[in-house]
């Protein structure tokens, strides 16, 4: 029997969305396992308690100048984890003109990125063809949300070797994550990191935010597991003027890494213009950010 409050000791021949103490033992062990993990992806990066390692970069890899400039402004202000995704899955089929998928000319640039500044990629893994490629480039591979359940894409990247970020889906309850989450331990890849980034939930105020921060996700989480479970607050508001207050109440609430997208000019984004900062809010952001995580005893990095 569990000594986790939010786990009812049920067995799970009863239908339930929420954890039973039988889920615990039978169904997600490993990932419910008591042990501190941290993941530590180089000497650089370390997702644990005492660090917050933030995530920034466009959203898309829309060009060789925009991913240059976003690494060089990242490593001015001493963050080491640039986020690059040449592969995106958009919620409907028509790309702008400008702008369709960089691919693998979107990866060279990323690996040349990579080498010039000293920095850690990650980049998002929508499908099984695209993941030699990805990985021969990327530090860390991201499952995004529209794949949380993609098992056999999951069991790829585990196999892989590289620590994973898994985000939830925003339909999604928590068992259902965990889940998805174990099938990346029975592999043996143990690099595991969560990724709360909104829920779908009627709206109290705009309704241009598309998602809903579930930061009590994140302090539920942390009762029922030991993974490094970090927060994207771009994507689960969609809407810049929030990602601040929601990358310090993620820190608060005690996240273990964090996701900010950032453009030099959001409004051009090629995706999602309304979601990136622009530089001098995310300067603003990780200055006060990193004020927050000492008062935590914690370090941005
Ligand atoms: C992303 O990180 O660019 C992304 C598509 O995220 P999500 O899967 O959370 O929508
Ligand atoms: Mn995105």
């Amino acid at each position: 029997m569990s000594d986790q409050l939010f786990v009812k000791n049920l067995s799970n021949k009863q239908p339930t969305k929420d954890i039973t103490s039988d889920d615990i033992k039978y169904k997600i062990p490993k990932v419910t396992s008591k042990n501190k993990k941290s993941v530590k992806v180089n000497e650089k990066v370390i997702f644990s308690e005492n660090n917050i390692p933030i995530i920034a970069g466009p959203n898309g890899v829309e060009n060789r100048k925009l991913i240059f400039q976003v690494a060089k402004k990242i490593k001015s202000l001493g963050l080491n984890i640039l986020r690059g995704h040449a592969y995106k899955p958009l919620t409907f089929p028509y790309r702008s003109k400008q702008y369709s998928d960089t691919k693998n000319e979107g990866m060279n640039w990323c690996d040349e990125v990579k080498k010039y500044f000293n920095l850690t990629i990650v980049t998002e893994v929508t499908e099984l063809k695209y993941l030699d490629r990805i990985n021969q480039t990327a530090d860390i591979l991201q499952v995004g949300t529209r794949n949380m359940q993609n098992f056999e894409l999951l069991r790829e990247c585990a196999n892989t070797k590289k620590p994973i970020i898994l985000k939830r889906h925003f339909g999604s309850s928590l068992r259902d994550l965990l889940g998805a989450a174990e099938h990346v331990l029975v592999e043996g890849n143990y690099k595991l990191i969560l990724c709360e980034r909104g829920i779908s939930a009627p709206h109290t105020h705009r309704t241009t935010s598309r998602f809903i921060l579930d930061i009590q996700a994140i302090a539920a989480l942390k009762e029922l597991t030991k993974f490094p479970i970090i927060s994207d607050p771009s994507h689960a508001s969609f809407w810049s003027n929030y990602v601040p207050s929601l990358a310090y109440a993620s820190i608060a609430v005690g996240c273990n890494g964090l996701i900010i997208e950032t453009h030099p000019n959001p409004s051009k984004s090629a995706v999602d213009p309304l979601q990136p900062l622009n530089f001098n809010q995310l300067s603003k952001v990780i200055n006060k950010s990193k004020k927050l995580a000492k008062f935590f005893n914690k370090k941005i990095i």
